[in-house]
């Protein structure tokens, strides 16, 4: 008898248990407890003639999870991200609160933090102060992913650049208060989510959802469809937390509006929690988005924050179908790590001054200046393998088609059978395309600022970063 099916018969039980307490809650504690009798006595001394110990479970996975609010107070008069054109103009309100939300998992020897937060993405440079900011805690660079949700009414990205010392108010202005006020914030959610570890039991599933992103580029481009769902439990069967995967721009609300909120993964999170209950915590991670486009409900109501809502809280009843019927597993592959990428040199594409360059409000000069100091010359893939669930974390704004690649070949070679991508992973480092795409221009390709192969190096860099993990 091993220590899974062990953990399995004794997890049967306490479903029993949960069964039995919802479905006969007016029948009294005593005879509750009477009626279980006749389950528990067979079910200890079967436990115990299988040689279980409760010790066992240290070699299983442990959880822990925490959130923090991540709304920057109103008094801070922090600059609302997603668009140059609000020329780094303070939020004027809420229109529902912003999260960071962490899981830490532990499998006794190494453990691993996945952030996730309701903001635009992490400029390089943040991510190390993290480290810094950890510091006594005993975490390295490879155990803590951090995924943006690419929301465009949250903070901005370029205000907690700490070189990005330009002054323009397009693209952002670096806003020391406000810098180090996310920096405690994710430390503190870290920290608190890597102290309260249980044992769990995880598991994933994976479906594609047709007429939920479009390709903004081409119309009828490649687009990912792929839902991907992971469930953390605790052994008593109580869910603790849940990851969902899915690809398309947070971008209903315009640069009109100037109002915080966590956009459509917003309300796929709150109301995913709202229809699991009992206190689980709902991360949202995005994907290779890139060129990905949300495609609204119908129906959905006269304003942009009507459309926001109806996209997430429909997304999310998708996703908690998909995650009631989603299994879970004891003893399950848990590997992590962090591959570096060399990076062709810095360039700006010949239609930035039409479009990027317009909309940021930048000329070549400046420029030149500025690329070497906002953008790094190496950078990283993280990647986590969890059972069947793959995440490999892309550094910026992926063309889905570059995901997809990497979704297929990562499959091959790793047996994973829910690969994900985990989108603006750990820091932004400008869209990135094709050589194909990146030729072809427009906005995107004038965003993407190492030239036509970046894409290229990306897709190589993390795919030999997965063929590290254990498989
Ligand atoms: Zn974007």
């Amino acid at each position: 008898m091993s220590t899974k099916n062990s953990i399995q018969v004794l997890r049967m039980f306490q479903k029993y248990c949960l069964a039995r307490r919802e479905h006969r809650p007016g029948s009294g504690l005593f005879f509750w407890c009477l009626s279980l009798v006749p389950y528990l006595v067979p079910s200890l001394v079967f436990l115990l003639l299988s040689g279980f110990t409760f010790s066992a479970c240290a070699a299983e996975l442990a959880a822990g999870v925490a959130r923090v609010d991540l709304t920057p107070p109103l008094e801070m008069k922090a600059a609302l991200g997603g668009y140059g054109e609000r020329m780094s103009r303070p939020a004027e309100g809420v229109h529902d609160r912003i999260f960071a939300k962490a899981t830490v998992l532990s499998d006794g020897q190494r453990r691993f933090a996945l952030l996730t937060a309701d903001i635009l993405g992490f400029p390089p440079g943040f991510k190390p102060a993290l480290l810094e900011r950890l510091a006594g805690g005993d975490w390295a660079a490879e155990q803590i992913l951090l995924l943006p949700s690419h929301s465009h009414t949250s903070i901005e990205m370029n205000a907690i650049h700490p070189r990005n010392l330009f002054g323009n108010k397009q693209i952002g202005q670096f806003d020391k208060k406000l810098f180090e006020w996310t920096l405690d914030r994710c430390a503190k959610v870290i920290s608190e989510a890597a102290s309260t570890r249980v044992p769990v039991s995880i598991g994933t599933s994976g479906q594609t959802i047709d007429g939920w992103n479009r390709n903004r580029r081409q119309r009828g481009g490649i687009t990912d469809r792929g839902l991907t769902v992971t469930r953390i439990d605790r052994l008593s069967g109580k869910p603790l937390a849940v990851w969902v995967n899915f690809t398309a721009h947070p971008t209903f609300m315009s640069a009109a509006e100037m109002l915080f909120s966590a956009g459509w993964p917003g309300h796929l999170q709150r109301r995913l929690e709202a229809l699991i209950g009992r206190e689980v915590t709902v991360m949202y991670y995005n994907g290779a988005e890139g060129d990905q486009a949300p495609v609204g409900r119908s129906g959905a109501g006269e304003s942009r924050w009507e459309a926001a809502e109806q996209y997430g809280t429909e997304l999310a009843k998708v996703a908690h179908a998909q995650w009631s019927t989603t299994s879970t597993g004891y003893d399950i592959l848990f590997d992590f790590g962090l591959q570096p990428i060399d990076l062709p040199a810095n360039r700006w594409h010949a239609d930035f001054m039409k479009t990027g360059g317009d909309e940021y409000g930048l000329s070549e000069k400046l420029l030149e200046k500025m690329l070497p100091l906002l953008f790094p010359r190496q950078t990283t893939s993280g990647s986590l393998r969890l059972g069947d669930l793959l995440i490999v974390g892309v550094p910026g704004e992926l063309q889905a088609a570059l995901g997809l690649e990497i979704k297929t070949r990562a499959q091959k070679f790793s047996a994973a059978r829910h690969p994900a991508i985990g989108g603006l992973a750990n820091e932004w480092i400008s869209y990135i395309l094709s050589a194909e795409q990146y030729q072809r221009g427009g906005y995107e390709a004038s965003v993407s600022f190492y030239g036509p192969t970046l894409g290229q190096s990306i897709v190589e860099g993390a795919l030999a970063g997965v063929e590290k993990l254990k498989k």
